[in-house]
């Protein structure tokens, strides 16, 4: 099993070959071919098992071609626990998207000044990664709208729970288009990780490694 067999894009393999990863983790080779596909995907994958790359990768190939996001517009939304896992996604995004043409991305979280935030989201960004709290904040103070989102995910969602973010996620959701792919990543499936899953993800593809 290599990169290519899993149908990335050019751009991307570059990038992945760069990183110098030979091969696919278990969570790549499943979580990209069902990303791609298009479908919501729910997967349980532990933090170093690569699931990171393997939503990213994906979601940037969905993304290609596409309109740019017009103004104060967000075409994917990443949801993360915590700043620290926000600014490491972040980086992965740009550094998988490096050979894309034009890839806009922004990471928001709390305890930062919200106003260099704003201005970052004023021209649109492809990619969004954000903390609950502080993407209601700026949503607050109108500084994006989700009317062109296309992909919604959330990264380590039992932690997002663990930390008491389930009203601030409930929140978000009322704020996104039903028509969206959405992909859940979980180290854990507990009840109310899968309560949380039924109003959220659709006929999804669950993977589990
Ligand atoms: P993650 O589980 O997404 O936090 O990734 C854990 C680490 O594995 C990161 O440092 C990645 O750079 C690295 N990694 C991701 N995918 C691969 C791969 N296919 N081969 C080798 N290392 C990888």
């Amino acid at each position: 099993m290599d990169f290519q067999s899993l149908g990335l894009i050019d751009p991307l393999l570059r990038a992945v070959s760069e990183q110098g990863y030979d091969r696919p983790s278990p969570i790549q080779a499943q979580a990209i071919p069902s990303v791609l596909e298009g479908g919501d995907v729910m997967a349980a994958a532990q933090t170093g098992t690569g699931k990171t790359a393997g939503f990213t990768l994906p979601l940037l190939q969905r993304l290609q071609p596409g309109k740019p996001a017009g103004s104060r517009q967000v075409r994917a939304l990443v949801l993360t626990p915590t700043r620290e896992l926000a600014a490491q996604v972040g980086e992965s995004v740009v550094e998988y998207g490096k050979y894309l043409p034009a890839l806009r991305c922004a990471v928001v979280f709390g305890g930062v000044n919200i106003n260099p935030q704003i201005n970052r989201l004023r021209g649109g960004v492809d990619v969004l990664v954000a903390t609950p709290g502080r993407l209601l904040d700026l949503y607050q103070q109108k500084a994006m709208s989700f009317d062109q989102l296309e992909i919604l995910v959330l990264d380590e969602a039992d932690r997002m729970l663990d930390m008491g973010f389930i009203h601030d996620i409930r929140k978000v959701l009322r704020l996104l288009p039903k028509q969206r792919q959405t992909l859940m990543f979980s180290a854990t499936f507990s009840n109310e990780i899968r309560t949380l899953a039924k109003t959220l993800v659709r006929n999804p593809k669950e993977i589990d490694v």
